[in-house]
């Protein structure tokens, strides 16, 4: 068999709609020690923000627009991966009115390559709604903001901070891993609790920094995007690097030897494992791709024929069932594995090879291509590696 490719996927979920804790601590009423050090924080942050931010398209912009998309596709990825996505974006569909408009198959062909396509439709959604409920104009009000399919309490927040400057806070993973050490939280992070105190300990931090008495600008921007940025380069989830870090002397968890234990995720439920076997057809230079259904995993993607199996299996039997009996020489490609939310999934890749085209089982509209043709229809990572290879 030939060698395994490995996609890496991260397995991180996206984010929810819940609501924000109903009682909101306004910065006057806080415990005389959290006032003080928050307020300690604000003006560190801030000022290691101006000289270390990284120089990030959609940081030169101030376009809600703009920013909704850039965070959305970093939502489970990385900023390198992200940028050429969302140059190709933008040129694509410069605003919401371009997006709107466009074709549903564009939109997944343009998300191809980033995963988690839920995310490329929602976007779609939340633009037609916007184009129907204001002309195209994007909501400035949190709660409107909030309401648009795909975007939860973390990005209406960084939408309404970074694009309107208002005190909304902001919580994801680099957030969460500079609060639990900077403030010490033990307890562990996935619990309700301590999810709400770390949205109040967040919004205090956005709330100083508007009230705060400094020149600078844009302030709950830039304090929320500072809490982000340090996550990303500076208090890393293994060997932070507290020796420049700005606030590392109020670090409780450096004081107290603590970092490698913050913050606290309880262990997930292992991953379970899922094979697939998957049949490339091809007579003579067409190959055989299905539709996925509207609804669902990888809606409306394009992918080769396949099926779920139990280990051990027999291809030549499953290829003759999905093809209506016909008869193929088999000939396997190549292994995929890749992760995705909580699955460990196995995809085993066949050539096969037909004298005339067979029927096939097949609950969507299937289509057979030239490798040209297979360029330009949008299909899940694992299933695009083998079309690039053809
Ligand atoms: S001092 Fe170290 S552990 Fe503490 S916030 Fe800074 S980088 Fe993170």
């Amino acid at each position: 068999m030939a060698p395994p490719l490995s996609i890496a996927t991260s397995t991180t979920v996206g984010e929810t709609k819940h609501k924000p804790a109903e009682k909101r601590t306004r910065p006057g009423i806080l415990s005389s020690a959290r006032r003080r050090k928050t307020a300690l924080l604000v003006p560190l942050l801030l000022k290691w923000f101006y000289t270390h931010a990284r120089d990030l398209p959609w940081r030169r912009t101030r376009d809600p627009y703009a920013i909704w998309i850039s965070e959305i596709m970093l939502q489970q990825t990385q900023v390198k991966t992200v940028l050429p996505f969302w140059q190709r974006w933008m040129q694509t569909f410069p605003n919401v009115h371009a997006l709107a408009a466009a074709d549903p198959e564009r939109v997944l062909k343009l998300w191809e390559g980033l995963g988690y396509y839920t995310r490329a439709r929602n976007l779609h959604a939340a633009a037609k709604i916007i184009v129907q409920k204001s002309g195209g104009e994007f909501p400035r009000d949190f709660a409107e903001v909030i309401a648009l399919p795909g975007i939860g309490r973390y990005t209406a927040g960084a939408i309404c901070s970074i694009a309107f400057n208002q005190p909304a806070p902001i919580l994801d993973g680099n957030v969460i891993r500079v609060l639990t050490r900077v403030f010490g939280i033990r307890a562990p992070v996935r619990a309700r609790r301590t999810t709400d105190r770390l949205w109040q300990l967040a919004e205090d931090l956005v709330q100083l920094a508007a009230r705060a008495n400094t020149s600078k600008h844009q302030r709950c921007s830039r304090l929320n995007q500072s809490l982000m940025e340090l996550g990303a380069l500076v208090c890393l989830p293994r060997e932070p690097k507290c020796d420049v870090c700005p606030l590392a002397p109020h670090c409780v968890a450096r004081q107290q030897g603590r970092i490698e234990n913050l913050p606290n995720l309880a262990k997930r439920a292992p991953a379970t494992a899922r094979t697939f076997v998957a049949f490339v057809a091809q007579v003579d230079d067409y190959y055989l791709v299905r539709q996925r259904p509207a609804a669902g995993v990888n809606a409306r993607l394009w992918e080769f024929p396949n099926q779920e199996v139990e280990a051990p299996f027999d291809a030549a039997r499953i290829a003759a069932r999905l093809f209506s009996m016909a008869s193929a020489r088999l000939e396997h490609l190549c292994q995929v594995r890749h992760t995705i939310t909580r699955y460990r999934i196995t995809v085993e890749f066949f050539r096969a090879l037909f004298a005339i085209r067979p029927a096939i089982l097949n609950e969507g509209p299937a289509r057979w291509c030239r490798r040209a043709e297979l360029v330009k229809l949008a299909f899940p990572s694992a299933h695009r590696r083998i079309a690039d290879l053809l």
